[in-house]
């Protein structure tokens, strides 16, 4: 018998890239270690995890290995990269304090609600957390709102001032503990607590009591601002009618639906039809506004989403929030905390000033909220979910790219703005910032702009922008360091689509939307774009018209319709219906404006010829907001329509896509009785069957389908399936919006191709 010698000892060091701090990824690390029998530390650094294991070479395969089998559920490992070295001799094995060197290019986690064992002991009688509504561990918990630089520790984010008491702090330097590090770790001895203020900022109670007499105030009807994740939202009983009322009145906020926070997932299903999918978008860790079809026989009022079939609920989205509904038992509103068209407020003194008139009470706590994050909007379509709007739960997470990235700033567009920034392989997007309408908007703006580049340590060397010289943002742009790229809207729309589905190669991307300015100064929007190398060629438009009005016409779909008609020189006809609108002395002034240009700006825009195709059928001649037409016109259209209207196309560079003739036999069937529900299906065909035409012509396999129109279910379903059965393979959005909140995104890839 011979002894076996005694396995070498070796040294590695790891680095782990990706979403991997605040996941509890090293007390995953000190568990595999110990239970191997291996020495060494592990960091957390700028740029990752970084781990050294000293051991057996059999015992450090296991553990590389193990690391990525066991990974923590909430994390996303990018990249696991290691070197062999020789051996130091550590004696244990050991977690290290943060090193904040180095280029910053971690991944810093999403806002994210509670997971299953925190809710556990948020509702155990006997647990020292029992209904603490600052709750959180390694696995849940609030991120991006709290942080201010990196690395991801305690002294870096908004629990700073709250310092550990012993038993939090045990939890929180024990390896083996759920709240091993765990920089928001808080109980009530120690933490954050809450306070209900009246509408003059006095404080009428505190903690649980707060919790329990906000609840009685919903209960009665009132207004209460809550102070949620990444701000403030509004809160009141969804069943109340009066106080829907009263709530859309001082919001002045008419006829856009209301989000709708419920208990559980089985009431969300007595009120709305779920899928599968759905449902589980719902319970995910995002926990994001999901839109879904109502129920015929729904029990909530009209006035939670007026003339709209689709509803937009989420879960409780933080332990707060689960202790709400949890005393209510019913569905709330809850809305974002401001006036119509303003960022929402993060501080609750600036609340009671900007909330003042809205909200009744006002239910705070006392842990500072770094940056704003809007409940994020999802909606399954497609078979797949698609962001709607990105902010809590999904903002920052980067899209990676191949190599690495200039360092980029991109402003993004005016409407539903974002930005982004390059840092080495990685693209991280700001959360949701909203229109560019207001000075608070401008306010809300400057800071992401500023914030980005300050968390992660990056200088842009350029910034791309819109092309568009009087938005916000291109201004911004102008008066900010670095080389400037100015990128064609539509073109950011498509490379944003190719990037969320992650292909660089050559594509026809198909941008339709409201607006966005073209390289020939005029307004596009019904646009097909050809991927180019480095720029793009525009295949085809839609046939242009002019716009009275120009952007005050986005509120009035009959104008839209009147500059429709005038162009087929069918202005005249006063049997229609956005015609009998405007009065014979209106009529003659809008015809004076078109035939002479006067704030009449020619457009291409699909978004505008959803409204005016909305108009002419009498759905809707003026909007309350943005889309409002255009959804309707979905929402009616008649299952099971196979037909659709012709269309022209006229060859040539580029080539055009007459809706003339479409124009003219939806008057035919509107003169015929046919139903709207029918028109509206045959529009929908027809603009799918627009897409493939062009597709043929264009000759390119791959088609991306983008812009604000793409959010059109419909659309987009029909266009994919057409698409598909002539042999295309047609992308469509995920994680990045259509709409403008993917633009950032875009102008940093458009500017990468110019470069
Ligand atoms: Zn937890
Ligand atoms: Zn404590
Ligand atoms: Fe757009």
């Amino acid at each position: 018998m011979t002894h076996a010698a005694p396995a070498p000892i070796e040294r590695i060091r790891i680095l782990v890239r990706g979403s991997v701090q605040g996941v509890g990824f090293r007390p995953l690390v000190h568990r595999l270690a110990t239970e191997l029998g291996l020495v060494g530390w592990a960091q957390n650094s700028s740029q990752g995890l970084v781990i050294e294991v000293e051991g057996p070479g059999e015992a450090l395969g296991r553990f590389l290995s193990r690391l990525e089998t066991e990974r923590p559920p909430r994390a996303e490992i990018r990249e696991i990269r290691h070197e062999t070295l020789d051996p130091e001799g550590y004696a244990t094995f050991e977690i290290r304090a943060s090193d904040s060197s180095g280029a910053k290019t971690a991944a810093i986690l999403p806002d994210i609600a509670p997971c299953p064992d925190c809710l556990r002991e948020l509702f155990d009688p006997a647990n020292r957390r029992h209904r603490y509504p600052f709750i959180n561990c390694t696995n849940c918990g609030p991120r991006f709102s709290i942080i201010e630089s990196l690395p991801y520790d305690r002294p870096a984010t908004s629990m700073k001032a709250f310092g550990l008491c012993p038993e939090c702090a045990h939890e929180y330097h024990d390896p083996t503990n759920r709240r091993f590090h765990a920089q928001p770790n808080a109980c009530p001895v120690c933490g954050p607590r809450l306070a209900l203020w009246d509408a003059k900022g006095k404080t009428l109670a505190e903690c649980d009591d707060a919790l329990r007499q906000a609840a009685d105030a919903v209960r009665s009807g009132a207004i209460i601002a809550l102070k949620g994740v990444g701000g403030f939202q509004l809160i009141v009983d969804a069943r109340n009618e009066a106080a829907l009322a009263t709530l859309r009145h001082r919001k002045r906020r008419e006829e856009k639906p209301f989000a709708i926070m419920m208990a559980s997932i089985e009431d969300v299903r007595r009120e709305c039809h779920t899928s599968l999918m759905e449902e589980a978008l719902l319970l995910s860790p995002e926990a994001p506004i999901v839109l879904l079809r109502r129920r015929e026989e729904a029990a909530l009022p009209p006035a939670v989403a007026p003339g709209n079939p689709l509803l937009g609920v989420m879960l409780p989205s933080s332990p707060l929030h689960y202790l709400l509904l949890g005393e209510l038992r019913f569905p709330i509103v809850a809305t974002s905390g401001n006036l119509t068209d303003e960022p929402i407020c993060i501080d609750e003194h600036e609340a009671l000033e900007r909330l003042e008139g809205i909200a009744d009470f006002f239910l705070i706590h006392d842990r500072p909220i770094v940056r704003h994050m809007d409940d994020s909007i999802v909606r399954v379509v497609a078979g797949r979910e698609m962001v709607f709007r990105r902010a809590r739960g999904y903002a920052p997470r980067p899209i990676h790219s191949m190599g690495q990235l200039p360092p980029i700033l991109a402003v993004g567009a005016h409407l539903k703005n974002s930005v982004a920034l390059s840092v080495g392989s990685e693209i991280f997007i700001s959360q949701h910032i909203g229109d560019l309408a207001t000075a608070q908007a401008h306010a809300a703006f400057h800071r992401a702009a500023s914030d980005l580049p300050r968390l992660y340590d990056t200088t842009p060397a350029i910034v791309a922008h819109d092309l568009h010289p009087d938005y916000v943002s291109t201004r911004f742009a102008m008066g900010a360091e670095g080389r400037k790229i100015a990128v064609q809207h539509h073109w950011a729309h498509v490379v944003s689509c190719l990037g969320d589905n992650g292909i660089e190669g050559p594509a026809l991307g198909v941008a339709w939307d409201g607006t966005g300015f073209g390289t020939d100064g005029t307004i596009w929007g019904g646009e097909f774009l050809r991927s180019r190398g480095k720029s793009f060629e525009r295949v085809a438009h839609l046939r242009t018209f002019r716009l009275p009005g120009g952007d005050g016409a986005v509120r009035e779909p009959r104008r839209s319709a009147v500059g429709l008609l005038f162009e087929c020189d069918l202005f005249e006809d006063r049997s229609l219906a956005p015609v009998q609108e405007f009065s014979p002395g209106n009529l003659t002034l809008l015809r004076r404006m078109l035939e002479r240009g006067i704030q009449s700006p020619v457009t291409s825009s699909a978004g505008r010829l959803f409204d005016a195709v909305a108009a002419l059928i009498g759905v809707r001649q003026i909007a309350s907001y943005e889309g409002q037409a255009a959804m309707e016109l979905e929402f009616l259209a008649a299952p099971g329509v196979e037909e659709s209207y012709v269309f022209g196309l006229t060859d040539g560079r580029p080539c055009i896509l007459d809706w003339e003739p479409t124009v003219v036999s939806v008057l035919e069937d509107l003169r015929n009785a046919v139903s709207p529900g029918v028109i509206s299906a045959k529009f929908h065909n027809t603009l799918a069957e627009m897409v493939v035409a062009i597709a043929h012509y264009a000759g390119e396999p791959r088609i991306a389908l983008t812009g604000g129109c793409f959010q059109n279910g419909l659309l987009l379903e029909r266009a994919v399936q057409r698409l598909r059965e002539d042999g295309f393979e047609p992308l469509w959005h995920r994680n990045i919006p259509p709409n403008d909140g993917g633009i950032a995104l875009g102008q940093i890839l458009a500017a990468i191709r110019e470069l």
